[in-house]
């Protein structure tokens, strides 16, 4: 450029494509390092060429010496510097942004080679994890196909044993029903037997009593007083042992479904009472007991069987005097029911009855478990009695007790008419 002119010479463009160049080559640094490395030579050169350290070579003998004008030097370098600087921040900003792009997708590229070598570790893993899982599978279905062979003959098995268990239960049911008809054969056998004994024994009761009547009322000869009472003992027992057989004969009706005759007369109530507790009189004196009869005045006459309603009320009040220590009361009471009929009532203030017991003492063979039962004896069968001849005369019989050891109260309501009953 200093041969060609210097300051005067259009090369002053030359570096650029140089400072260009660069850019492109080396990037922007680079090439601003080349735009002021350029613009301190042309710099240097101007400089000494203005100031005569270098001697001027003229090539285009210009008419105006630009070469020693300090404007135009100035201007000259300040336009080229411009121009280097322009061409390097472009080149260079090229080369930056070619190269950001370069690593962008040198990026990409390594991303998508991570993402392709995680894609296969992934696929390997899926294999390994389904190649797992198939053989898991395949053992989970054996263990099943094992578990169902084993419940199959379980079930088998236990349907054998069911099959078994239902044969054997079919076979004692049989059993149980042949013993069951052996059993009812010979519980009637036996209650026939107990209506046979009972009829047997009431046979030579009849002119047992009749003859100590008459010896007692001295037609067969003259009775001492102490013959009289032993005779007098004598009776009352004949007569015990007459009501112990008829409860007999009743208790062997009653299981044998067989009707208890009743036969229904006139009743008057007053005398049928004293009589009742007339008989009962030297069991409670020698109990020490305030044994009391309470009737009222207008007493009604009622259709009723005397027989069996005195067995009754004897049943009751002879288990009152048993279950009432020494020392107690009982009171024995008739009178007309406020609903119509009449109503007795037996009560004492003895040993009571558990209120969940109330029902079942008229249950056959029911008797409440104490010292006092075991010691009176009986066979739990008078209450049981007493319901169904009262009920064969339509009336109803019960038992209140405010519980163990305040009392008991046995109440029996008649119909005055005597009610149809079972028998009529
Ligand atoms: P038995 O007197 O022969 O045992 P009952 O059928 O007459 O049979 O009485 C059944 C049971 O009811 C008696 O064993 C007794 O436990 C109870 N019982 C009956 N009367 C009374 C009473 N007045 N006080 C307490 N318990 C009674």
């Amino acid at each position: 450029m200093y041969f060609a002119g210097g300051p005067e010479s259009t090369w002053g463009f030359l570096p650029m494509i140089l400072v260009a160049m660069s850019g492109y080559l080396f990037g922007l640094w680079a090439s601003l390092a080349y735009a002021f490395v350029a613009i301190a030579l042309l710099s240097a050169m101007f400089g000494a060429e203005y100031f005569g350290l270098l001697p001027h070579q003229p090539l285009f003998h210009m008419a105006v010496a630009y070469w020693n004008n300090y404007n135009y030097l100035a201007d000259y370098l300040f336009g080229m510097l411009v121009l280097y600087l322009i061409s390097a921040t472009v080149t260079g900003s090229y080369y930056l942004a070619v190269e950001r792009s370069d690593r962008e997708l040198r990026r990409t590229a390594d991303e998508a080679i991570k993402a392709r070598r995680e894609s296969e570790e992934a696929k390997a893993q899926l294999l390994s994890a389904s190649s797992e899982l198939e053989a898991r599978v395949r053992e989970r279905t054996r263990d099943l196909e094992a578990a169902q062979a084993n419940l199959e003959n379980n079930v088998a098995q236990r349907t054998r044993d069911l099959e078994q268990a239902r044969r054997a239960t079919l076979h004692i049911l049989k059993d149980l029903k042949e013993d069951m008809v052996k059993l009812e054969a010979v519980d009637r056998m036996k209650t026939e037997f107990l209506s046979m004994v009972s009829h047997e024994l009431r046979t030579p009761l009849t002119p047992i009593k009749a003859y100590l009547a008459l010896i007692l009322s001295g037609k067969m000869g003259e009775v001492s007083s102490q013959q009289k009472e032993a005779l007098a003992v004598v009776a009352r027992q004949g007569n015990h042992l007459q009501d112990l057989i008829e409860s007999l004969l009743d208790l062997s009706r009653l299981e044998l479904n067989k009707p208890i005759p009743i036969l229904k007369e006139p009743l008057a109530l007053g005398k049928f009472m004293k009589e009742i507790v007339e008989a009962f009189k030297v069991q409670a004196e020698a109990k020490q007991l305030d044994f009391q009869l309470v009737m009222s005045e207008k007493l009604p006459t009622i259709m009723a069987d005397g027989i069996k309603m005195k067995r009754v009320l004897s049943n009751l009040i002879g288990n009152a005097i048993k279950f009432t220590p020494k020392g107690g009361t009982i009171i024995v009471s008739v009178g007309p029911e406020p609903s119509g009929g009449v109503r007795f009532e037996v009560s004492d203030n003895g040993i009571g009855i558990p209120p969940d017991q109330l029902d079942k003492i008229f249950e056959k063979f029911y008797q409440i478990e104490s010292s006092y039962t075991q010691a009176a004896g009986g066979i739990g069968m008078g209450l049981a009695i007493a319901r169904e001849l009262v009920g064969l005369h339509g009336g109803r019989i019960w038992a209140e007790s405010p519980g163990p050891g305040k009392g008991s109260k046995f109440i029996v309501v008649l119909p005055v008419e005597g009610g149809e009953g079972k028998n009529g």
